[in-house]
């Protein structure tokens, strides 16, 4: 029974490297919808980062042409780069994990944008490590930070995120993705509810580390 789905993809694989790269339109479809030569030129980034006391794995540096890319994918509906960046994921060597937690987004922002990305690059991590997606908590929207001091500030992103009532399924291993790190704020306010609903190991992980 594998064999037709073997070549079933087989041919799929072939159709898509006859595709022009995603990204300088000229030469054809290497790998994860772009050509060698533009994959290898991506800002890769070789270590992790540290942030709020958690060690963070990083795919790339937040430069062009990936600062670009993440903001058209978010911002602008130019979805078809899930495939780069969900591949550029799939680069990273993972720990055991139970379950992945795409970084929550606001009812408003989801209303405004249509989709969350985090949980789009999720799906796809999910596919590829085979676990669930969990989604506990929920985001609040984000109040004006401005005039804030920095402790102000602190305790409003972890207000933002809320444990929904009593969540049927609990895993103890779960791993959160994010798009971009900055302070690490977020990812560590949504660590903090997690931890309360029994996790005793939250890994992240996020496609670009900005400075
Ligand atoms: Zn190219």
């Amino acid at each position: 029974m594998t064999q037709p789905i073997n070549l079933l993809q087989c041919g799929i694989q072939w159709l898509c490297q006859l595709q022009p790269c995603q990204l300088c339109h000229s030469d054809t479809q290497w790998q994860h919808s772009v050509c060698q030569t533009c994959w290898q030129q991506l800002p890769w980034r070789s270590q992790a980062v540290q942030r709020q006391e958690m060690q963070i794995q990083v795919t790339f540096d937040y430069h062009y042409p990936i600062n670009r890319i993440i903001q058209q994918f978010k911002y602008e509906q130019q979805l078809h780069y899930q495939l780069l960046l969900v591949g550029a994921l799939k680069q990273l060597s993972y720990p055991k994990i139970q379950a992945i937690v795409p970084m929550p987004i606001s009812t408003a922002r989801l209303t405004e944008r249509g989709y969350n990305q985090s949980l789009l690059l999720a799906k796809g991590l999910a596919r590829h490590l085979n676990v669930p997606i969990w989604q506990p908590v929920t985001r609040l929207q984000q109040h004006a930070q401005k005039g804030l001091s920095r402790l102000e500030r602190l305790e409003d992103i972890q207000q933002q995120f809320q444990i929904q009532n009593a969540p049927k399924i609990r895993f103890r291993r779960v791993l959160i993705v994010d798009d971009v790190v900055t302070t690490g704020s977020s990812i560590h306010a949504l660590k903090q509810q997690l931890l309360k609903l029994g996790c005793q190991k939250v890994e992240a992980v996020c496609l670009a580390s900005a400075e």
